[in-house]
């Protein structure tokens, strides 16, 4: 068998430059691979702190939530990255991405889909076991991105964050919430769009300023539901929201410190019947006020 050295010269040129163009064909392919993977990168001053001890710092001091808080850093949440930037692209999700304080992860359009195996259950899109896709450190943003189904446990947003231009196109147990052992704080949700949640589309457990504008959704049980006591103070402002089968509120807090101000709200109950009594459910009618 003849090896390159016994070809004759021109024969020999072309093998080094076969040989040649196969390496740059494979540093390419291997910087697109790379290129399809979300930055993983922790900023400076956290290359050396886990995402799950940087959550620790968040405990909060009552000894109940602190509790709480305990079991959803040690046993809730699963494996951990952080996240600065998303690829464009389509991809699968396997783990949670931790988005550090004070930075604003840009999808640049990407679409994720959940991998059902690691942040799902077999319980379908109500289990309380799945994943959050997300989690919002106090002050860090999420903007462009689409998540598909299974939609899991959507959004966990720890206060002071906003949403911008994020489309769930099929929510799971919920689109984005707030834990009630969470800071919490004021969240902005902007140009969004969610579809087919069986229970609440947006859940606030605890203090929370949020504006939500330019938004529409179709197929919910809740459009927004706030649940904690009534020491706990809430504001919700809506500014053009459209909102089409909805199956139980349009807001539902069972606190009379839920404070309610609305602009250009478009709704429509499930089955075409109108229930006015439904919209802003539970909550003191002089609490709620249009602009
Ligand atoms: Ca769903
Ligand atoms: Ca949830």
């Amino acid at each position: 068998m003849k090896n390159a050295n016994s070809l004759p010269h021109p024969a020999r040129w072309l093998a080094s430059a076969v040989v040649v163009l196969a390496a740059l064909a494979a540093f390419a392919l291997a910087t697109l691979a790379q290129a399809a993977e979300p930055k993983n990168t922790a900023p400076v001053d956290l290359v050396d702190t886990a995402p799950v001890d940087l959550l620790r710092r968040y405990a909060p001091t009552n000894a109940a939530l602190a509790e709480k808080y305990k079991g959803y850093v040690t046993k809730e949440v699963g494996f951990l990255a952080y996240g600065s930037q998303g690829t464009g692209t389509a991809r699968t999700v396997t783990n949670t991405t931790v988005i550090p304080p004070n930075v604003t992860y840009d999808g640049k359009g990407e679409v994720l889909t959940a991998d059902a195996n690691t942040m799902s259950d077999a319980k379908g899109d109500q289990s309380e076991k799945q994943k959050p896709l997300f989690i919002l450190c106090p002050g860090a943003g999420l903007k462009n991105v689409t998540i598909t189904a299974p939609g899991c446990d959507g959004i966990h947003m720890m206060g002071d964050n906003s949403l911008d231009n994020i489309v769930w196109q099929d929510v799971g147990e919920d689109a984005a919430s707030v834990r009630s052992y969470f800071p919490g704080g004021k969240i902005t949700i902007k140009n969004c769009k969610a579809f087919n949640a069986r229970d609440k589309i947006f859940q606030f457990n605890t203090s929370c300023d949020v504006k939500i504008e330019n938004f529409t959704g179709d197929v919910m049980g809740k459009f927004v539901k706030h649940m904690a006591s009534t020491d706990v103070p809430f504001a919700i402002d809506l500014n053009n929201i459209t909102v089409s089968n909805v199956m139980s509120a349009v807001v539902l807090s069972e606190s009379t410190n839920c404070v309610v101000r609305y602009h250009n709200v478009t709704y429509h109950f499930k089955g075409g019947r109108d229930k006015p009594d439904q919209v802003f459910r539970l909550i003191p009618k002089e609490n709620v006020t249009k602009y």
